[in-house]
């Protein structure tokens, strides 16, 4: 039997790997930064969350796409050339 953990909503971690929950696409080992293997599309925030939260200057939005079956994975905000958000989960 397989092993697998929630990682997140999104994620799973099986047999060592961090995978997409929903079509099983392997993304990264686990303890590795799966980001870098989704797609990313980064886009000014500007009014992303409706008129009233209108973000003023260079705030990106961030958001990780299954490269298999284009299910949103993650979403992020971030200043242009940061690094991406590291999510690390340790069950050690
Ligand atoms: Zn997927």
């Amino acid at each position: 039997m397989t092993d697998i953990r929630s990682v997140s909503p999104t994620l799973v971690q099986k047999a060592g790997q961090i995978a997409c929950r929903a079509c099983g696409h392997e993304l990264a080992a686990a303890g590795e930064g799966w980001k870098e293997h989704a797609v990313l599309d980064e886009k000014p925030l500007g009014d992303a969350g409706g008129a009233m939260f209108r973000s003023e200057g260079n705030v990106l939005l961030r958001r990780f796409y299954c490269p298999s079956c284009g299910t949103t994975l993650d979403a992020e905000t971030a200043l242009p050339g940061e690094p991406f958000l590291i999510d690390r989960v340790d069950w050690s």
